[in-house]
């Protein structure tokens, strides 16, 4: 029985099979550099920018150039095994999860893990809507804040760090001029 609000979002099961495993199904050439990329893009809700990806392959493999890790994320994203995932602001990021499913992002930290949302299936673009549209699909981006940026020793840190939050005006605010307070 549904007790909980209209939409309920539950963590996607572990994906089948991970990008590596995959790769190595296919019989993809893995070469020493490739590897390195693949190794860094598996796992449960990996969401990393390409210079998030450069960063990670660089630390196990320091020789790696940066347009080998550009080119070999844009062929698993040819070849299907990646998904580019495109937010509101931002670099895109590249999704190793290529079941179908939503996100659920942290409007604090950018934090983005993979969810399933009930009763998408229900969802219809009216005929009037379409404008001429052969409609394929669509990709839903919850906003939300994650349990980390939720404490509130953190969202100080967080609110010190970078000044008031422009695009939060209904948030409270320090008076300007007026001290911050200590952690
Ligand atoms: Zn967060
Ligand atoms: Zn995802």
């Amino acid at each position: 029985m549904t007790t909980g609000p209209e939409t309920t979002m539950r963590t996607s099961p572990p994906t089948t099979g991970d990008l590596l495993e995959r790769l190595r199904a296919r019989r993809w050439r893995l070469t020493p550099q490739r590897r390195v990329v693949a190794e860094v893009l598996r796992g449960e809700h990996v969401h990393f920018t390409a210079e998030e990806v450069r960063r990670r392959a660089v630390a196990v493999m320091p020789e790696i150039s940066q347009a080998t890790v550009y080119n070999t994320l844009n062929d698993l994203v040819a070849m299907g095994e990646l998904r580019v995932v495109s937010l509101e602001r931002g670099p895109l990021r590249y999704d190793p999860n290529i079941e179908p499913h939503d996100h659920l992002r942290c409007v604090s930290c950018g934090r983005l893990v993979d969810v399933d949302v009930a009763g998408k299936d229900r969802l219809v673009l009216g005929e009037a809507d379409r404008h001429g549209f052969a409609v394929l699909g669509v990709d839903l981006t919850f906003r939300g804040v994650c349990p980390a940026c939720r404490e509130p020793r953190r969202q100080a840190h967080r609110a010190r760090r970078r000044g008031a939050p422009a695009a939060d005006p209904g948030a409270d605010r320090a008076v300007p001029g007026s001290p911050t307070p200590p952690a």
